[in-house]
């Protein structure tokens, strides 16, 4: 067993956090407050390879790894969930879908430019009657001379509303198997597309400056080449992509919690009640402990679920373990971090009240913590 950091990944932690700490922090409340990531954002990070860490050159990455990826994934959340999603959808699931399953011609022209932070994407399964049930889908697509046309509803996209946003991966039913079963295949929807039409946006929770939308298709025409991968497996190759997902979960929730750290340790040391720091209270550095243990088990589990998807190893257990630990440990960090920082925790102006709200997301994305719970129980 072998526990060093490579130069490679400390370089990345490094260079990451230098550029999200400089960059992206001190605009995370104007972003919040405005809703909305600038795509310079995006443009720079691609620009600086962090989008791409675990895909090959040629196609606009680094050529590292997946435990580099994640601990880029890491950083940025510290300094701010939203901008970390971009990673999630352009790299982990859209990026890998292209990689994983794309013909040459749709990794040239629709994944590099991710990659390279040209371009935004999303990912578009989840309808009003199928969520966590993600075979439930009631979108179709069906093939009428060299088009597929697309009818239906998808619910609360991330990032296709950004400016940049160039295309849309789209689950649809598109026939039924022998035993009665959906057969979904999964489509590329350019957004200029007049048949994909973003509905509205939705207000939320937290994650402000990440927008999520409604998406109509009516009778949306793409070419049949968009088709992405097997026509048959096309919720498979969702699935395996939201694997990764987890993983990527993961770190996010250990960079929010991180930052949440950061900032309960300074205002501890800083803040002065009945004559001394409220450090030196045992009742608030024990919870200051608490986060530190709850952050560095977090971590370690999210390394190795990644190390095993580098080594090609099975990795649904520990990607499961992570996603489910380091979402539900987050919760209780953010509000702890908020109960340090005692009524000033409650007002906007404070940095953990935005980290509470923007953690809540967490338990539900890439599979609720209930679904979760499921999958790791049956593998026992
Ligand atoms: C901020 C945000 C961004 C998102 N971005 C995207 C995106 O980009 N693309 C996309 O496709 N989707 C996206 N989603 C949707 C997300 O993936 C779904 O919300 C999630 O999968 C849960 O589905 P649901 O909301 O329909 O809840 P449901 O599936 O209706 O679940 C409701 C509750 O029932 C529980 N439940 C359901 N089934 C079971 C069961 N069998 N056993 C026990 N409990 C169960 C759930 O755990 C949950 O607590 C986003 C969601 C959020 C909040």
């Amino acid at each position: 067993m072998d526990f060093e950091v490579s130069k490679e990944h400390e370089m990345i932690r490094k260079e990451v956090r230098r550029f999200a700490q400089k960059v992206i922090a001190p605009q995370a409340e104007e972003m919040e407050a405005n809703k909305e990531m600038p795509v310079d954002i995006v443009e720079q990070m691609g620009e600086l390879g962090f989008i791409g860490i675990a895909f090959p050159e040629e196609y606009g990455g680094t050529g590292g790894d997946w435990v580099g990826a994640h601990i880029c994934l890491e950083e940025l959340a510290r300094a701010d969930l939203s901008v970390s999603g971009i990673l999630d959808a352009s790299s982990s699931l859209v990026g890998q879908e292209l990689f994983m399953f794309g013909s040459e011609g749709q990794k040239q022209k629709w994944l590099t430019p991710l990659l390279t932070g040209k371009a935004t994407t999303g990912f578009a399964l989840t309808e009003s009657n199928c969520g966590s049930d993600a075979g439930a889908l009631e979108t179709t697509a069906l093939l009428e001379e060299d088009e597929w046309v697309i009818n239906g509803t998808k619910q609360f996209i991330s990032f296709i509303a950004m400016p940049n946003a160039s295309i849309c991966v789209v689950a649809a039913v598109t026939g039924v198997d022998k035993k009665g079963k959906k057969i979904i295949s999964t489509f590329i929807v350019p957004k200029d597309n007049p048949g994909m039409v973003i509905s509205k946006n939705y207000g939320k929770m937290g994650m402000k400056a990440a927008p999520a939308s409604e998406l109509i298709f009516t009778d949306c025409r793409i070419p049949e080449e968009n088709l992405l991968g097997d026509p048959e497996r096309g919720l498979a190759q969702h699935l395996i992509v939201l694997e990764t997902g987890r993983i990527t979960a993961a770190a996010m929730c250990v960079g929010l919690a991180q930052a949440c750290l950061d900032e309960s340790l300074k205002y501890a040391k800083e803040r002065t009640q009945f004559g001394q720091p409220i450090f030196n209270y045992q009742a608030i550095s024990f919870k200051l402990a608490d986060m530190a243990v709850s952050i560095e088990l977090a971590r370690n589990q999210y390394l190795k679920a990644a190390w095993l998807k580098d080594k090609g190893r099975p990795h649904t257990f520990e990607a499961s373990v992570a996603k489910l630990y380091a979402s539900e440990m987050l919760e209780k960090v953010t509000s702890d971090a908020v109960q340090i920082h005692g009524g000033s925790g409650y007002m906007d102006e404070c940095p953990v009240s935005r980290y509470y709200r923007d953690a809540r997301c967490m338990q539900i994305l890439e599979g609720t913590s209930e679904i979760i719970r499921i999958i790791i129980s049956r593998s026992l």
